[in-house]
């Protein structure tokens, strides 16, 4: 082991038990859906509306499933977050102790870095806990540095105006589709209810929309239930790319 790997697997095992008691805390795993919104650098957490948290967090880092490739967020143009330079803290000390890994922009790496980093910067930053956004092609890792308490406070609910950010839509009201629905195979296109674009949703409302086959399992279940919605695997969505998908379906 040269000496960034065992300061690095300190920093880790310092980090999980702290870990642990945040996600207990904090009931981490109680909640099924995410949404960061980068303008105000706020995670929001959430099973509804009444059920939810949010932290402030710093961007430290993404790796590429694809690409088998960490990247810094200093380094990252298309992250849109001010304090992403915050963790040129992290390259500078990578510099000072001759941490190769702390300092290049982006190489080639593993699932695990991206832990280390967060436990490496969890002590730079005085985080209170981490979280890791994983999309389908990329785990976005997030150090959370406070819990943001009341539901008044005016940036969550600007955060709440907005609700969901589109890679190619920007920020849109978001939609529920099952993990088979896409933009490029038509699969069948089954909704909650009739619904056109930019319709007026209640609060009890949602545009919600799967394929056949998970029709298929559906009603073979008779409802949603969690071997039916196992099969779903409900994703997140913009309402403008749900359109997308409904046009292609009914073309
Ligand atoms: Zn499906
Ligand atoms: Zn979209």
């Amino acid at each position: 082991m040269n000496h960034y790997q065992e300061f690095a697997a300190a920093q880790l095992q310092k980090l999980i038990p702290i870990q642990d008691e945040f996600k207990k805390q904090y009931k981490i795993d109680s909640y099924s859906n995410w949404f960061y919104d980068s303008d105000s650098e706020i995670l929001r957490l959430y099973n509804d509306e009444t059920d939810e948290v949010f932290f402030k967090y710093i961007p430290i880092g993404t790796f590429s499933l694809t690409s088998k490739t960490w990247m810094w967020s200093w380094f990252n143009k298309y992250l849109s977050e001010k304090n992403k330079f915050e963790t040129l803290k992290i390259k500078k000390f990578g510099k000072i102790n001759h941490y190769t890994k702390l300092y290049e922009g982006a190489f080639q790496s593993d699932e695990y870095d991206g832990w280390e980093f967060l436990a490496i910067s969890f002590d730079i930053f005085n985080g209170i806990g981490a979280y890791n956004v994983k999309t389908e092609n990329i785990d976005f890792y997030l150090l959370l540095t406070e819990k943001i308490e009341s539901n008044m406070n005016p940036e969550i609910k600007l955060l709440k105006q907005k609700t969901l950010e589109c890679g190619s839509h920007g920020f849109q009201r978001p939609a529920f589709v099952c993990q088979h629905l896409n933009l490029e195979n038509p699969i069948g296109f089954e909704e909650a209810m009739e619904t056109h674009k930019g319709m007026e949703l209640n609060e009890n409302e949602d545009l919600q929309a799967w394929c056949n086959e998970c029709e298929k399992v559906r009603v073979q279940y008779g409802e949603w239930n969690e071997e039916s919605e196992k099969f779903a695997k409900i994703k997140l969505i913009c309402e403008n790319c749900y359109f997308e998908m409904k046009e292609l379906n009914n073309a």
